[in-house]
C-alpha cells in the first residue's frame, strides 16, 4: 500500500525579513514618529529653567557645623576616605569651686573631596549628632578637580538648602532637641534682655 504523500508547509519569507506587506516598515516607522511627535517633551533646558527636584535629592552633603562633635565617626566610616577633619583639645574651667575642668574638641577643618565621594551617604547614617544632611544642591562643578574638595564654610552655607523635615503628626509630642532649643534660646533671650536694660536707681 502507497504511503500518503505529506502536507506541503507554507511558504516562509526570505531569511531576514520581516514584512508582511509593502510599505510595513515605512508606515511602523511613521507611526513611532507620530507618537514621539504628539508626545509631551521632556527636555529640560538648563539651566535657563531650573529642574524641579524632588525636595529628597541626594544633591550634595551638607554639615551643620554647630552640631559636629569632632567625634570622627563620618571620617572612620567613609569608604572612600574622602572626608578630612582636623580638630584641637580646648579645656574650659570647671564650672563650679572645686570642680572638675572640662575638655572639648574643637573643629578646626572639616572637608569633603566631592571628587571621591560616591555619594553612598553612609556618612550622614552614622552621625550621631545629626551634623550631616542631604541638600538637593547640585550646581558646585568646578573646572579644575583639586577644587571639588569643599570646606566647611561651603558645607555649612549648604545648610541653607536643606528642606525642613516633614511636619509631626498633630498632637505628637515635641521633639526633645527642639525643647532643649527653645529652652537655650529663651534663657539667651532674658539674659540679653537683663543686660540691656538700665540698673534702678538706688535713692
Ligand atoms: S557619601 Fe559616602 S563616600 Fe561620600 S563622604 Fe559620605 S561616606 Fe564618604
Ligand atoms: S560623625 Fe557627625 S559629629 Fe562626628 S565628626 Fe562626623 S559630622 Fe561631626
Amino acid at each position: 500500500m502507497a504511503r500518503p504523500s505529506p502536507t506541503p508547509a507554507p511558504p516562509t519569507p526570505p531569511s531576514g525579513s520581516t514584512s508582511r506587506f509593502p510599505g510595513h516598515g515605512l508606515a511602523k516607522g511613521l507611526a513611532v514618529t507620530l507618537k514621539a511627535m504628539t508626545r509631551r517633551s521632556v527636555t529640560a533646558q538648563y539651566p535657563d529653567v531650573q529642574p524641579d527636584l524632588p525636595p529628597r535629592s541626594r544633591g550634595v552633603i551638607a554639615l551643620f557645623e554647630e552640631n559636629c562633635t569632632v567625634c570622627m565617626l563620618c571620617a572612620r566610616e567613609c569608604p572612600d576616605w574622602c572626608i578630612y577633619i582636623d580638630s584641637h583639645k580646648e579645656t574650659t574651667p570647671a564650672a563650679t569651686p572645686g570642680g572638675r575642668e572640662r575638655s572639648r574638641n574643637v573643629l578646626d577643618r572639616f572637608a569633603i573631596d566631592f571628587s571621591l565621594c560616591m555619594y553612598c551617604g553612609i556618612c550622614i547614617e552614622v552621625c550621631p549628632f545629626d551634623a550631616l544632611f542631604w541638600t538637593p544642591e547640585f550646581e558646585y562643578a568646578e573646572t579644575d578637580i583639586l577644587e571639588l574638595t569643599h570646606e566647611r564654610d561651603k558645607l555649612r552655607d549648604w545648610m541653607w538648602t536643606v528642606p525642613a523635615p516633614p511636619a509631626l503628626d498633630p498632637g505628637a509630642e515635641e521633639p526633645k532637641e527642639i525643647a532643649a532649643a527653645r529652652k537655650a534660646a529663651d534663657k539667651l533671650i532674658a539674659a540679653q534682655q537683663a543686660e540691656q536694660s538700665p540698673p534702678e536707681s538706688s535713692a
